[in-house]
């Protein structure tokens, strides 16, 4: 059972991103905040609309599709998760920004889809900046590489990088993996690549969004201590 409300809950984050943006002369408003509704239902994902929040992360097809049948354009829509090839066809027509780019096999189809749409798509590159086996991502040394390919698949547009922290128990030992995304995204950035402005960070999750904000993050991406975690009742 949850206690709070999503609109208390919102109000709480609000708070916590106050202090981590003062703390380093950033503004609240540069930053985007996703709820992640994967575990939770729809009428709790209506609640966070309700409250104010305008972007909805899911990270498997049937979760997007089942929110957005009944939420539709009243939010914006972002893939998460790891997506599959073959359901790309699916996820395509159905989100504004996609955070797990990281192969170019996928690249490959999600062009060919958007072409079919005649559609272009915001994507993120996924970058394991910690080396973790069980994250996916591309190694920080392959994506210079990765984002130049890129320029090939027209209809794509890389906003910026994506990467998930290994959880921590101390969130500030995040801090080191943060700290390489914004490195790499700004050298990215600074090459100023027509189908790459990779002007964007999507890092921080409920754990770390602190860190991640005083590091630079653009998109934070909070499911547990927003919208809550129906699989574990609390
Ligand atoms: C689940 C998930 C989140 C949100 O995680 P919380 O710890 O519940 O805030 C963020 N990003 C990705 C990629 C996720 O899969």
């Amino acid at each position: 059972m949850m206690n709070a409300t999503v609109e208390q809950q919102y109000d709480a984050l609000k708070k916590r991103m106050e202090r981590a943006t003062s703390k380093v002369g950033r503004r609240v408003e540069e930053i985007h905040v996703i709820a992640v509704t994967k575990y939770v239902s729809i009428q709790t994902a209506n609640e966070a609309i309700k409250a104010g929040i305008s972007h909805i992360g899911e990270n498997r097809l049937e979760g997007l599709l089942e929110k957005k049948a009944v939420i539709g354009d009243g939010a914006t829509w972002h893939f998460i998760g790891s997506l599959q090839s073959r359901k790309a066809k699916d996820v395509i027509g159905h989100i504004s920004v996609l955070h797990s780019l990281d192969r170019l096999s996928l690249a490959k189809e999600v062009q060919k889809r958007l072409v079919e749409r005649e559609k272009t798509l915001d994507c993120f590159v996924q970058v394991n900046v910690s080396g973790e086996t069980s994250k996916s991502g591309l190694a920080p040394e392959e994506v210079d590489s990765f984002i130049m390919a890129l320029a090939e698949y027209d209809r794509i547009r890389v906003i910026g990088l994506m990467t998930m922290a290994p959880y921590a128990e101390n969130a500030e030992e995040t801090r080191p993996h943060f700290k390489a995304l914004k490195q790499l995204q700004q050298r990215i950035a600074d090459k100023e690549y027509v189908h790459a402005p990779c002007t964007e960070l999507s890092m921080g999750m409920s754990n770390d969004f602190e860190v991640a904000v005083e590091e630079g993050a653009t998109y934070i991406r909070i499911g547990t201590i927003l919208v809550g975690n129906e699989q574990v009742s609390e």
